[in-house]
């Protein structure tokens, strides 16, 4: 079935665009809501540098395939960390999600099969960083990610979109396209600052391109349970956060840092460590949410 860009009735848009069943009637929203079945597309956002977003895009998304749901892990990140993470050996790659977002690929193209049958992923390259040089004064530029994903949405239940470390036309794209952001937070000093600035970015994005943008919640990653830090920044995030802080955290651990090196997420890697559990869990939590 073609998938509208917003309810041909009435005019529902932003992200109820993952239409799956037939309208019959939508004169009530409340009614066209409820049969709107919805792909959840998420973004894993902080422009704070090594704070755990690749490695929770990762392992999240490896978990829900795991768990049986068809899941799409996007890197939009030029470092392609994910790509590299997921044992895609970038040189083999002819289209990668920059082709896709500039038209000179098609989005069967980029998409990959990917170390579980239920996974698949748009790679990135180096090149990406063109996107934002060449895109400047493009018009639409906002919304070239949301464009190419609607094409494949009804394919999956989940789209993962792991974020550059910065507020980028990249960020901008990912945040139009996505029902919601996830943010991770390292359980470090200093990692609520800057929160106000990703914040004020969600909103933006939230007022222009995509009103229905909500924030998934906070992931404390790193966590290291012994240490009074740790249970500051925990403490303070949920002073700010509330209920939005998951209460799954993740540890620090030495299969997750492994893991990337072998091309593998951890819970293939290995799924008694710490790490595999602890994102296990964590993709529980979020199924609930
Ligand atoms: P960037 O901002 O550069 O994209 P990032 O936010 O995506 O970074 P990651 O790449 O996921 O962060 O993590 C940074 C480094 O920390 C990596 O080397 C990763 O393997 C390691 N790391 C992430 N989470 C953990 C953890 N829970 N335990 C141990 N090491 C971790
Ligand atoms: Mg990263």
């Amino acid at each position: 079935m073609q998938v509208p860009a917003s309810c041909p009735l009435c005019e529902l848009t932003g992200t109820g665009y993952g239409l799956k069943n037939k309208i019959v009637d939508c004169t009530d929203k409340t009614i066209v809501i409820e049969k709107f079945v919805m792909t959840q597309i998420i973004s894993i956002a902080n422009q704070k540098g090594g704070v755990g977003k690749t490695t929770t895009s990762i392992n999240l998304s490896a978990a829900l395939a795991k768990m049986g749901k068809k899941v799409l892990l996007v890197d939009c990140d030029s470092q392609a960390n994910a790509t590299t993470g997921m044992g895609i050996n970038k040189p083999d790659l002819e289209f990668s999600l920059y082709h896709g977002l500039i038209g000179e690929a098609g989005i069967d193209d980029i998409i990959m099969p990917c170390i579980l049958p239920e996974l698949k992923m748009i790679p990135a390259d180096v090149d990406l960083i063109g996107f934002e040089i060449e895109m400047v004064s493009a018009k639409g530029r906002e919304k070239k990610l949301k464009e190419l994903l609607q094409q494949v949405i009804e394919k999956f239940d989940y789209i993962i979109i792991d974020c550059p470390p910065a507020l980028s036309l990249l960020t901008v794209n990912a945040f139009t396209a996505s029902n919601s952001v996830l943010i991770p937070l390292q359980s470090e000093f200093y990692a609520l600052e800057g929160l106000g600035q990703l914040l004020n970015t969600i909103k933006r994005v939230k007022a222009s391109f995509n009103p229905g943008l909500k924030i998934k919640g906070i992931l404390l990653t790193m966590y290291d349970k012994r240490t009074n830090l740790a249970r500051n920044v925990f403490e303070d995030a949920k002073k700010y956060f509330n209920d939005m802080v998951f209460q799954t955290k993740i540890p620090r651990n030495v299969k997750l840092g492994e893991a990337p090196s072998y091309g593998l997420p951890v819970i293939l890697y290995d799924k008694h460590s710490q790490g595999s559990k602890s994102y296990i869990a964590f993709a529980g939590e979020l199924l609930k949410r």
